[in-house]
């Protein structure tokens, strides 16, 4: 009391131990002095009377606290992978844990530093109470939704945390709560039409040769390679954004360039045509490099996709190894063709609008370069099935060299002119009212009279006598 002389030594400190670890530490508000200093370790040491001490009421550092924490969770001589927390700790807990722990260690506690930026509302102010624009997690948890009226659920919590990404602030609120949730319904609706599209899948499509696929399926698993490598790579470096900027991007292609063009193979062509099954082999692949790929931010729709999993997969998702893409699957080459029946699509749309392309007989006529490309998406000269027909989404698709004479176009038909950029090659597209009337069972303008068109009396007749 007199002197201001801090009191330790080893037999008072193990006293205090002791207590502490029998009493909590609260025991030091607690008990009293005499209780904390008894007077026989006083004597012991010549040390006078406990009334001539008092409690110390200083607490420690809370920097020390946390910044030892590495002592208690990583074991011997670990170091952690990642430390993360906001962005103002390097002078915090970032800096408290380095120094405990190269002071004592001779090291750093983290291998990495991850920080994420503040929460702001969504016109970028601070959130207060006061101004009342704190968003609730009871919101959150039991839906207040303008949009739809449902849960934000834990998903959509979670799809907003890793959108933030690194930046300094991160804003939040039901608007962009909102769009989130739109996000996880395309992407739920996504997994439900592959899970749909792969029941009851045949494990033997599985050995089929890649160079067995058809073209704008050898497409979609290049797709599926740049954005499985890229997703991986961006993993690494802890940029969640970007992965979801990925899936977004994957997800747009998928839906607008293959499922549109797959559909009318997948659900009406024979279940053991060479089509189908090809198109089932790379579904079975993306649903696999989908779903694994969300896993780290979606963890639970993952493991509730696996529960249903074409292969009726009995352990856990997260018991399974990252998802393996074949290096076969990157295919600049294939990118390039298809990107020629691409051009003559886009420029078919642009003109059709929105009327089907499905409503036309389409004859192509394209200069050498571009037509040799072309020729390798459809071998014969008219087709109704062939990848170059399935891409235009015609009727039936017609495909001639501008070297091979005039064609003249009727004045009711639609004369479309363009070029493709990479060839720099000019092509001509004919479009004619299909001359074919709709089919029955798949709706395509291929049949002959109003009943069904040839594809689809074949598989009707095949599943006919195959069924007892
Ligand atoms: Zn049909």
């Amino acid at each position: 009391r007199d002197t201001e002389e801090v009191l330790i030594n080893r037999e008072i400190f193990d006293h205090v131990r002791d207590l502490i670890s029998k009493h909590s530490s609260d025991c030091w508000w607690n008990m009293s002095v005499e209780e904390l200093l008894p007077q026989e370790i006083l004597s012991r040491n010549g040390l006078g009377n406990s009334s001539d001490y008092r409690k110390g009421s200083d607490i420690i550092d809370i920097w020390f606290d946390s910044g030892t924490s590495w002592a208690s969770v990583l074991s011997d001589d670990k170091v952690a992978d990642v430390y993360l927390e906001g962005l103002d700790q390097f002078r915090g807990w970032f800096q408290s844990s380095l120094l405990t722990s190269v002071a004592y260690r001779g090291k750093a506690p983290f291998k990495k530093l991850v920080v994420h930026g503040f929460a702001v509302d969504e016109e970028g102010h601070k959130m207060a109470k006061s101004v009342g624009n704190v968003v609730d997690p009871g919101q959150i948890i039991n839906g207040h939704s303008k949009a739809t009226g449902i849960p934000y659920g834990l998903d959509v919590l979670r799809l907003w945390v890793a959108n933030s990404g690194l930046q300094t602030k991160v804003a939040i609120g039901t608007n962009i709560l909102d769009i989130h949730q739109e996000e996880l319904f395309q992407l739920r609706k996504m997994l439900r039409h592959l899970l749909g599209s792969l029941r009851g899948f045949d494990v033997n499509i599985l050995q089929t040769n890649y160079s067995d696929l058809l073209p704008q399926d050898q497409y979609l698993l290049s797709l599926l390679y740049s954005y499985g490598t890229q997703v991986t790579s961006m993993y690494e470096e802890y940029r969640f954004g970007r992965v979801l900027t990925l899936l977004q991007k994957f997800l747009s292609d998928l839906s607008k360039v293959y499922i549109t063009i797959s559909k009318d193979r997948l659900y009406c062509d024979s279940v053991q045509s060479p089509g189908h099954r090809s198109s089932l082999f790379v579904l079975y692949h993306t649903l696999e490099v989908l779903t694994k790929s969300i896993a780290p931010i979606l963890p639970s729709l993952a493991e509730e996709v696996y529960k249903f999993h074409p292969q009726k997969k009995t352990s856990p998702l997260f018991h399974t190894l990252w998802y393996h893409l074949n290096p076969n699957w990157n295919n600049p080459d294939i990118e390039k063709l298809m990107s020629t029946a691409f051009t003559i699509r886009d420029k078919m749309n642009e003109v059709l609008v929105s009327e089907p392309p499905g409503n036309y007989d389409a004859i192509v006529i394209a200069k050498s370069r571009l037509y040799s490309e072309l020729k390798k998406l459809q071998d014969a000269e008219t087709s109704m099935d062939s990848p170059l027909c399935e891409i235009l989404q015609t009727a039936s698709t017609t495909l001639k060299s501008s070297q091979s004479g005039e064609v003249t176009a009727d004045d009711k038909d639609i004369v479309i002119h363009g070029s493709h950029s990479d060839t720099q090659t000019e092509f001509t597209a004919i479009l004619t009212k299909a001359g074919g009337s709709k089919c029955n069972r798949c709706r395509r303008n291929t049949a002959q009279s109003n009943e069904l068109c040839q594809r689809c009396y074949d598989v009707l007749l095949q599943n006919s006598q195959l069924s007892p």
